[in-house]
């Protein structure tokens, strides 16, 4: 588990790589989420206003009509202009930096053009972070990596405008779940204290990123909190397996017309079963490709659980890719549970 605290003098070297720099890769992980997405665009947005030259992408993107696809719930985001797809990607940028991404499988096929600029930077707050990175700019205790950002951004003296703000707002909003997190602090409250001050339009952020879905995404949201309540709930106060989880197949999405990033939201739902010290969604990406969101209630560390059975994440949330037939992924879950739970779940 990473535990080395970026200092000034790897604040220094990375202020340096950006000021020497001309032409700059930014990237952010998989199926980017709000702080993901909102680190790289505010980064984005700051090292252009420095005059560099900027791409920035995400593996898998995918595009309608030449423009990238972003969930729904981000599609407000403002630095959009700046993405680029990843076949388009120069791979002689004099800089590379992820934002958010704790492994290299998370920044997928970008890893050839990220390997082949002249540094390769890393900005995140995982714990399973696992040194990738030339330069390491990596804060467990940070809130989102759009803190880091921030941090970074004040240090190249960028001035904090309106869209930086609204993007850096996206990052902590999502990954503090709306600020009721552990992970918020004191400064975090500050921090947002700030991204008002810079003029956010917080109301329809939030209205965006929490309070509007679709007939078809309730239909799902419903469809998946009846399969686990009713069919596969694996709850027994008994003791074995204090879990609570659900399924989406590619199919359930198909029927009602969803992108995968529809399954996102379910697992916030889930995790509020007070009877459960962990809550799973298994969702299936493509057929027998699936991608599991692992969530705990505090009395156990999700991250070591997802770290092994192949992925990573946070102590409280995390997430793993699995293939083949749910009932082996499920079967594999519940394994690695049962081996875990005598050492991290208070009885
Ligand atoms: P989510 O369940 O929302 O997809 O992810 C929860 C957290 O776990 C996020 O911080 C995310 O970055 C991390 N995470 C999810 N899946 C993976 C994975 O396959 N590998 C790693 N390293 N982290 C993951
Ligand atoms: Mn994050």
């Amino acid at each position: 588990m990473w535990d080395t605290k970026p200092g000034e003098a790897d604040w220094q070297k990375l202020v340096d790589r950006i000021l020497s720099a001309d032409t700059i890769l930014l990237v952010a992980h998989v199926e980017p989420d709000g702080d993901a997405l909102g680190s790289v665009l505010a980064l984005g947005l700051g090292l252009r206003s420095l005059g560099r030259r900027v791409v920035v992408s995400y593996p898998e993107m995918e595009l309608v009509a030449g423009i990238p696809r972003l969930p729904r719930t981000l599609r407000w985001i403002p630095g959009q202009d700046l993405l680029v797809p990843p076949g388009e990607v120069p791979d002689d940028a004099d800089l590379a930096i992820s934002c958010d991404a704790s492994s290299e499988d998370r920044v997928g096929e970008l890893i050839g053009p990220m390997r082949s600029a002249g540094v390769l930077a890393v900005l995140d707050h995982h714990p399973s972070y696992t040194g990738f990175g030339d330069l390491s700019l990596v804060d467990p205790d940070a809130p989102a990596a759009a803190v880091l950002v921030l941090e970074l951004l004040d240090l190249l003296g960028v001035e904090l405008t309106r869209e930086i703000a609204e993007c850096i707002y996206a990052g902590v909003s999502t990954d503090t779940g709306s600020f009721r997190f552990g992970s918020t602090t004191a400064e975090t409250h500050e921090l947002a204290a700030r991204l008002h001050r810079a003029g956010i339009a917080h109301d329809r952020i939030s209205a965006e990123l929490y309070d509007t879905r679709s007939l078809a995404e309730q239909r799902l949201l419903g469809l998946t909190l009846l399969r686990a309540m009713l069919e596969t709930v694996e709850l027994d106060s008994g003791g074995s397996l204090r879990f609570v989880w659900s399924h989406v197949t590619a199919a359930d999405r198909g029927e009602l017309g969803l992108g995968t990033e529809s399954a996102e939201p379910l697992i916030g739902v889930l995790r509020r079963t007070m009877e459960a010290d962990m809550a799973a969604v298994i969702k299936e990406q493509t057929e027998g490709d699936w991608r599991v969101s692992l969530r705990s209630r505090g009395g156990m560390d999700v991250g070591s659980l997802a770290f092994e059975l192949g992925g990573g994440g946070h102590r409280l949330a995390a997430g793993y890719p699995a293939h083949g037939a749910l009932v082996d992924v499920v079967a594999g879950l519940r394994a690695a549970l049962t081996r875990r739970r005598t050492d991290d779940v208070p009885h």
